[in-house]
């Protein structure tokens, strides 16, 4: 395990400057093993289990990195670090905008879309997902405004769809009707707007979407909208 300075770590965990990090150590607020860290230059092992044994302000350290946020992304939030208007990086704590490296979604949501979003600093996870060969299962459930007619099922699972612009059919996909104008989607692709575009393309709109889950990894009940928590690695496992 490699060594590291507490200043450095805590910097690239977002905790502040190396002045302000020198600060918190002198109003006693780092807390390593249940001893105050007094010199904040000291080289310490980077383990994972640092989570549990530092404490600052006191709460448990962040997790360092690999870390993996679950959250039910609200309606009207955007992806993205740049856009102005609110953003889901709002949504969780401020130190986390200067964590090095950035957590990124993991296959984003529309601004408009709800649901299950996943956002990590762990590059193969974030290329696992997004990879067209890996085909990790998305599961939606769409509000429409037109009742379905019936015939969109077979549309959608015959692999032969073409969105307007596109080259190549979007694979099969499989559509649940929950109601005349409720339905689940099951995809394996991420194409842009993709289901918003499926319905298009049979004459209907998309009124409302929320993403139930990916893979078997299912946004939990008790998780309300704007709410995020850290996933562990049996439910990560379940999505890559
Ligand atoms: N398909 C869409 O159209 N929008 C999303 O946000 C996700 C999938």
């Amino acid at each position: 395990i490699p060594t590291t300075r507490i200043d450095r770590l805590l910097g690239s965990l977002g905790y502040g400057s190396r002045g302000e990090i020198a600060q918190i150590a002198r109003a006693r607020r780092i807390v390593l093993d249940g001893a105050r860290v007094a010199n904040v230059a000291k080289r310490i092992p980077m383990s994972p289990d640092l989570t549990e044994r530092m404490t600052v302000h006191g709460a448990p350290l962040d997790p360092l990195l690999g870390m993996v946020v679950m959250m039910n992304k609200p309606a009207g939030y955007i992806c993205s670090r740049k856009d102005s208007g609110p953003l889901v990086y709002d949504l969780l704590p401020d130190r986390w905008r200067h964590r090095k490296p950035m957590l990124s979604p993991v296959g984003r949501l529309d601004k408009e879309t709800s649901g299950l979003l996943l956002l990590t600093d762990h590059g193969d996870l974030l290329h696992r997902i997004t990879s067209p060969n890996l085909a990790v299962e998305k599961t939606y459930r769409a509000s429409l405004a037109r009742p379905l007619e019936g015939h969109e099922v077979n549309v959608f699972a015959s692999g032969e769809l073409m969105l307007s612009g596109e080259k190549k059919p979007l694979h099969p996909a499989k559509l649940s009707v929950l109601s005349p104008t409720e339905a689940r989607l099951n995809i394996t692709e991420g194409r842009y707007h993709q289901v918003r575009r499926m319905f298009a393309a049979v004459g209907n709109h998309v009124e409302a979407l929320h993403r139930e889950a990916l893979g078997d990894l299912t946004l939990p009940d008790n998780l309300q909208a704007a709410a995020w928590c850290l996933l562990n690695a049996d439910d990560t496992a379940k999505v890559f």
